[in-house]
C-alpha cells in the first residue's frame, strides 16, 4: 500500500485522551492533534484546498505563484501542495514568528518577506498589505487570502468535522478550537451542528484580541488591541471566515496559561505541541470546570501545530524567565 504523493496524507488525524490535566473532571477530553499532518499542523487541510479550488475557478496557471500573508503553518500547507503541483510560493509573515518556522518554509523551496507586527493592517508595511501588492504586481499570481477565502472554512466541513462526527461515533457534546482565521471553528462547528445542532462550540482567544469583545458584545473595540505571544490565535480585524453565529462561548487565555500548559501538555501528556495548543487546552478546561460539562460529556479539542517550532521559545527556560513566565 502506497500513498501517490505527500498530499495523500493529510488529515485523518488521531483523537488522544487527556489522562493527567483533565482528571479532575467526569466527562471525557480527547484532543485532535494536528501535527501528524505532513506539515506538521492543521493548515495542510486548507492549503491544498485552497489551491485545489484556485485551480478549478482557473484562478491559477501552471507555473504560476500563489502569495500569501501567513504565520508560518498556512505557509507550509501551501508550500506542499505547490511543490508537488509545480507553483512557486512567496510568503510575508511578521516579525514575531519563529525562526524555525520560517526556514522550515524556506526548506520547501519558498520566499519568505518579514514584516513589522506593530502596523495598522491597512498600513502599505503591514504582511496583509505588503501579500496584496505583490499579488497585484506578479503576473500568474495567486492571493489564496485564508482570512476571507470559503475555500479554509470549506476544508474543515469536508473533513475535519466528519473525522470528529466518526471517530466520536457521534458522541462528541463539546468542541473547541483557537480562533484565528475562523477556518477551523466556523467549518468543523457548521458539519458538526447539523449533525447534532446541541452540540456546543467553545472558541478560544488570546488576550490582547478583538474577539471575545465582539463575540459578547458586536462591538469592534480598538482599545482591546495590544501585543501578545501566542502566535495563531486572535486577531486585529474580523475576518470572512469567522462565524460567531456558530459559537456558543468565547474563553481568553493569556500568553502565560497559554505556554505554562503548553508545557504540561510535553510533560504529563508526551503531547509536544505549540502555544494555541496550550491556550486551547486552558481555555478548554476552564470551560468544562465552569460547570456545563458532565460525566457523560465529551469534549474533543484542536491541537493545531507542533512544539518543534516554539524550542527556543516556549521550550525554553531563559526565554520563558525573561518574559516572566517562569521564576
Ligand atoms: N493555531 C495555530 C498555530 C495557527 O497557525 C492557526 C492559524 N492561524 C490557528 C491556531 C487558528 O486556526 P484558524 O486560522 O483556522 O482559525
Amino acid at each position: 500500500m502506497y500513498y501517490n504523493s505527500i498530499l495523500e496524507t493529510i488529515g485523518n488525524t488521531p483523537l488522544i485522551k487527556l489522562n493527567n490535566l483533565a482528571d479532575d473532571l467526569q466527562g471525557t477530553v480527547l484532543v485532535k492533534v494536528e501535527y501528524f499532518n505532513p506539515g506538521h499542523s492543521v493548515k495542510d487541510r486548507i492549503g491544498l484546498k485552497m489551491i485545489e479550488d484556485a485551480e478549478k475557478e482557473g484562478l491559477i496557471e501552471p507555473g504560476g505563484t500563489i502569495i500569501e500573508g501567513t504565520s508560518g503553518n498556512t505557509g507550509m500547507g501551501l508550500a506542499l501542495a505547490a511543490v508537488i503541483k509545480g507553483y512557486d510560493c512567496i510568503f510575508t509573515t511578521t516579525d514575531k514568528q519563529s525562526k524555525a518556522k520560517l526556514d522550515m518554509l524556506r526548506a520547501l523551496g519558498a520566499e519568505v518577506k518579514v514584516c513589522p507586527t506593530d502596523v495598522e493592517p491597512d498600513d502599505p508595511r503591514s504582511y496583509y498589505s505588503v501579500a496584496k501588492r505583490l499579488s497585484e504586481e506578479i503576473p500568474n499570481s495567486y492571493y489564496p487570502n485564508q482570512y476571507d477565502n470559503p475555500s479554509n472554512t470549506q476544508a474543515h466541513y469536508e473533513t475535519t468535522g466528519p473525522e470528529i462526527w466518526e471517530q466520536t461515533e457521534g458522541n462528541v457534546t463539546h468542541y473547541v478550537a483557537g480562533m484565528g482565521t475562523g477556518g477551523t471553528i466556523s467549518g468543523t462547528s457548521k458539519y458538526l451542528k447539523e449533525q447534532n445542532e446541541d452540540i456546543q462550540t467553545i472558541g478560544v482567544d488570546s488576550k490582547g484580541s478583538v474577539y471575545k469583545k465582539y463575540f459578547e458584545t458586536g462591538e469592534f473595540d480598538k482599545d482591546e488591541i495590544h501585543p501578545y505571544l501566542t502566535e495563531g490565535i486572535g486577531e486585529d480585524i474580523i475576518p470572512e471566515n469567522m462565524d460567531f453565529d456558530l459559537i456558543d462561548a468565547v474563553m481568553q487565555v493569556n500568553d502565560e496559561n497559554a505556554f505554562i500548559t503548553t508545557r504540561k501538555l510535553a510533560q504529563e501528556e508526551g503531547l509536544f505541541v505549540g502555544g494555541s495548543c496550550g491556550a486551547a487546552v486552558y481555555g478548554a478546561l476552564e470551560y468544562a470546570r465552569s460547570g456545563d460539562f458532565g460525566e457523560d460529556d465529551l469534549m474533543v479539542i484542536i491541537l493545531p501545530d507542533s512544539g518543534t517550532r516554539y524550542v527556543s521559545k516556549i521550550f525554553n527556560d531563559k526565554w520563558m524567565q525573561e518574559k516572566g513566565f517562569l521564576d
